[in-house]
């Protein structure tokens, strides 16, 4: 399949050459023609699926084919759940559209109202938004909603989980009856179809990617590990590892400050994003990610909702999240596009219920690993440890020599030294062959290694 084949103009087919894709995603091979026939779509598809240009290049070639937009008015809206979603879409209009003389504009709280008026003075083609703002900007009068002829809902089983139904039953009822509308949605549930039947028409459904499954190309790992070493953990993988550009996630933003300051102090570089930092410093800090100026970014999962950064090579959960749906989208950050990428877990002992939960949604057992010296001192229920059924021959406890080594990478002047346990089948004693260690019963302490 080829870009040539979906029915693109030249000058959209430019930009895809020049951004350097070579073949449409199956999301984009299956929205593009439907949308440039002017159906209705409804898609399950997350992020890391190539959906913004499934969505962006037709919108922009079905408004290039019209009369150009009046003051005041947009002639297509795009709904995102958060403010990082948005500027990421309209980054993509911009860049999809730049051969064509379209205008768009991206609107959001958190910022000065005013600028964002005078920017919808003159009408925009393509106006990104989240919903709030929108409905200040239409109450103030800045934008009328009488031209619009595509709606797009992305993410919007997270504008669901954000609390926006109000608000986006409100636009709805402002914009035209006669209209194109896109909806994506990671996944479909009943909230989901049941918000789609009243907005949208007949729609062609597409889903690439099974629900709540999790992409091939990602690797995934859990590292068992007490709660209050979490933190040395990961600055030991960080460093030991030399991971650059690592998104590791927190249940907390008083958690992840923790976090940035926990790493700033062992020289790394961190950063965190999250609902309590202003818009600037959160620019500021996806943008020194993205110049590899930061070293680990460390956000929650609704800060981290729409950042795309492209060829993310590890996702670490230092928390798991409480929804098992999460923790599909977080990872859905690295393996993009068939990139592979690494999704990591930090597990202690309290989270064996969300690991279940993961797994059980998943529908496969995740692999377990120990790091040496990070072993859990606490009791690890089973479903975390992940008992081995692979021995690790030879391997006596304090006898690194025996153990595997990654050995040195880049300089790091530390071993890391692992053991590395199969795939958990959970049925023999984690501490494989090495019987002189003291087995771990439902009350036992593990004693110091
Ligand atoms: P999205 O699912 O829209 O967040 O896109 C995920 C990532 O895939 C983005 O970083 C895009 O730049 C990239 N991408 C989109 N379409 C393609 C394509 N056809 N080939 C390779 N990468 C793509």
């Amino acid at each position: 399949m080829t870009f040539e084949k979906l029915g693109l103009s030249e000058e959209l087919l430019r930009s895809v050459r020049e951004t350097g894709y070579t073949s449409p995603t199956p999301i984009q091979a299956q929205a593009i023609p439907a949308i440039l026939e002017g159906k209705d779509v409804m898609a399950a598809a997350q992020t890391g699926t190539g959906k913004t240009a499934g969505f962006t290049l037709p919108l922009l070639q079905l408004l290039n084919e019209k009369p150009p937009v009046k003051n005041n008015r947009a002639r297509a809206l795009v709904l995102t759940p958060t403010r990082e979603l948005a500027a990421q879409v309209q980054e993509s209009v911009f860049t999809y559209g730049k051969h064509l003389q379209l205008r768009s504009a991206v609107v959001f709280g958190g910022v000065k109202i005013n600028p964002q008026m005078m920017k919808l003075r003159r009408g925009v083609d393509v106006l990104v938004a989240t919903p709030g703002r929108l409905l200040d900007l239409f109450q103030q009068r800045a934008i009328n909603f009488n031209d619009i002829e595509i709606l797009v809902l992305d993410e919007a089983d997270r504008m669901l989980d954000m609390g926006f139904i109000h608000d986006i039953k409100k636009i709805m009822a402002l914009l035209p009856k006669q209209r194109q509308t896109l909806m994506f949605s990671a996944t479909f549930s009943q909230e989901i179809r049941q918000l789609a039947k009243g907005i949208i028409n007949n729609p062609v459904e597409i889903d690439v990617a099974p629900r709540n499954s999790t992409v091939e190309t990602i690797s995934q790992i859990v590292y068992p590990v007490d709660k209050a070493r979490k933190t040395d953990l990961l600055s030991h993988l960080i460093r030991n590892e030399n991971w650059y550009q690592v998104l590791v996630f927190s249940r907390t933003k008083h958690g992840a400050d923790k976090l940035v300051k926990r790493l700033s102090r062992d020289n790394i570089h961190a950063a965190a994003i999250h609902g309590n930092k202003s818009q600037a410093q959160r620019t500021k800090a996806l943008d020194g990610f993205k110049k590899n100026k930061i070293q680990i970014l460390v956000a929650t999962d609704i800060a981290a909702r729409g950042i795309d950064i492209d060829q993310l090579s590890h996702v670490v959960n230092f928390d798991l999240p409480n929804v098992p749906e999460d923790y599909v989208h977080r990872i859905g950050r690295t393996g993009r596009a068939g990139a592979s990428g690494q999704a990591i877990s930090l597990v202690s002992a309290d989270e064996a219920k969300q690991l279940q939960d993961i797994e059980r949604l998943i529908k496969r057992k995740i692999e377990r690993e120990e790091i040496e010296t990070f072993e859990p001192q606490h009791i690890v229920p089973e479903s975390v440890s992940g008992k081995s059924s692979r021995n690790k021959q030879g391997a006596k406890p304090g006898n690194n020599k025996t153990r595997q080594y990654k050995g040195k990478r880049n300089g790091s002047s530390e071993q890391n030294p692992r053991s590395r346990y199969g795939k958990p089948t959970g049925s023999s004693n984690r501490n494989g062959n090495s019987g002189n260690r003291q087995q771990r019963t439902a009350s036992a302490e593990r004693p110091a290694v």
